[in-house]
């Protein structure tokens, strides 16, 4: 392409006199796993098996003073040890006990240990940074009415923690985070064995998970906040986390989760994980999120009178609920991966609005299949979604990767039958539980239990510029206005 413009001209000579300036800065350089949609996330070269997170909060307006502790296994020789990081400034890094270089390369926080780490060996970091909650808008902590919650969805817990922000290397969690007197914190898991501790005007909370969880699931909810208690199907702990003043009023959303978990066991299985419930945050966000045990919602959503209808409400209460299974207790293996995520929480979100006679599955799905193209047209098909764009993280979040997604499994079920459908459904959460797992390995699974190979099948689905014809629904294909 030749340069036609002066404003082009200049900003093409811009851009080459950074790279200049980035070529001479000698390493550490941030490193990432090579997931084609997010290149600088997550790290190579360990697994990490265990982060313990402690945070002190004081304001809205203050940095976090924390520390993370990460316990992991070293998988090849590490000279350095590259952490994603971003948002707090980090005081003092240790490796196996001794200190650490520390230096921060774009979203990277890489470690120089004293000496290089040898493979397979066990990895202690101690890192003691801040964590800056102050003007957000590329996720992590998510500023309330009354204090903090956390959505890290898809790349930003990294902007609260150092970690190995990949979906990829699930770990286990401990939090202890203290806040003034008066306000509750609430974290993924159930809490720790020790009570609250009050240690002057502050009391400390832990809670720990029960199974390992990708960092963008992580929750940290701090507020003016109560927790409810009660029990759900065969003795499964629920706890809700509600604004205290609100409680009585969003009492009759907070008992339906009972039923949405009986509801979605009856479809897929056992419930996945040690407890879950709810948080309703105050604070805008304009979305929800499936985060591990405890999904969060603005509370705008219940706000009632004339807000959104009942059966909507509960169908998006379902679909962060299905997140539990599908996305959480099995993670993406990449980003491009979403699609699972998404096509099956929506795929139960619609089957239940379906159920109270609001929305017909069959209804949505011709209207997804005729924006289908459209849908690939702007974000490409939904197992291989394009970037977003740099700044406009939620821009993966697509509606080709929702309706469009939840398409390609109301095509499979049509393709292979309901009741090789359920099988595959239930497989899926069973043999993936507390795993990860991507496309290639739901598309076997789909073929063992359609007893042929569905890659012919299902390939154009999920990677095709055009939508195929939908099997049973020739009529779905018909010419469209123009
Ligand atoms: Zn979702």
């Amino acid at each position: 392409m030749q340069l036609t413009s002066p404003r082009l001209r200049a900003a093409l000579l811009a851009a080459a006199s950074l790279t200049l300036v980035a070529a001479v800065v000698p390493p550490p350089k941030a490193l990432g796993i090579g997931d084609a949609l997010f290149p600088e996330l997550g790290n190579p070269g360990y697994d990490v098996l265990s982060y313990d997170l402690s945070f002190a909060y004081k304001d809205n307006n203050s940095p976090l003073d924390a520390v993370t502790v990460i316990d992991a296994r070293s998988l090849t020789r590490l000279e350095t040890v590259n952490l994603d990081f971003t948002h707090g400034k980090v005081a003092s890094a240790e490796v196996n006990g001794e200190p650490a270089g520390f230096a921060s390369v774009g979203e990277d926080l890489v470690l120089t240990p004293a000496r290089p780490v040898e493979p397979d060996l066990p990895l202690h970091i101690t890192v003691r940074h801040t964590s800056d909650p102050r003007g957000r808008g590329d996720g992590g902590w998510v500023v309330t009415d009354d204090g903090l919650a956390m959505a890290n969805q898809a790349d930003a817990a990294h902007r609260v923690f150092p970690c190995n922000d990949h979906p990829a290397d699930k770990a286990y969690f401990t939090f202890r985070v203290s806040a003034p007197a008066g306000k509750t914190a609430v974290a993924n898991g159930v809490p720790g064995a020790l009570p609250a501790r009050r240690a002057g005007a502050a009391t400390t909370w832990t809670y720990r998970t029960l199974h390992p969880m990708a960092t963008e699931l992580a929750q940290v909810s701090i507020g003016d906040s109560a927790v409810i208690h009660r029990t759900g199907p065969h003795g499964l702990p629920l706890r809700d986390v509600v604004p205290a003043a609100d409680r009585e009023r969003l009492e009759p959303w907070l008992k339906k989760t009972a039923g949405h978990i009986q509801w979605m066991e009856a479809r897929v299985g056992r419930y996945p994980f040690e407890n879950y419930g709810v948080l309703i945050a105050k604070a805008r966000t304009g979305f929800e999120l499936e985060t591990q045990t405890l999904s969060l919602f603005e509370s705008a959503l219940f706000a009632g009178g004339g807000g959104y209808p009942e059966w909507y409400v509960e169908s998006v209460m379902v679909h962060e609920l299905a997140h539990q299974w599908f996305g959480d207790s099995v993670s993406p293996r990449t980003w491009s991966d979403l699609w699972l995520n998404e096509g099956h929480a929506t795929w139960y979100e619609a089957l239940y609005a379906d159920g109270l006679g609001k929305y017909s599955l069959e209804r949505r799905m011709r209207e997804a299949y005729q924006r289908s193209d459209q849908w690939r047209a702007a974000g490409g098909p939904p197992a291989a979604p394009k970037p977003a764009a740099p700044g406009e993280k939620i821009g993966l979040f697509r509606p080709a990767v929702y309706d469009g997604a939840a398409l390609i499994l109301y095509a499979l079920r049509q393709e292979i039958g309901a009741k090789a459908f359920d099988r595959v459904e239930r497989r899926w959460v069973g043999e993936h539980r507390d795993g990860v797992a991507g496309t290639a390995d739901f598309v076997r699974l789909a073929s063992q239990e359609a007893g042929r190979d569905l890659a012919t099948f299902l390939e154009p689905w999920l990677y095709g510029k055009k939508t195929p014809a939908m099997p049973g629904h020739p009529e779905w294909s018909a010419p469209k206005s123009v």
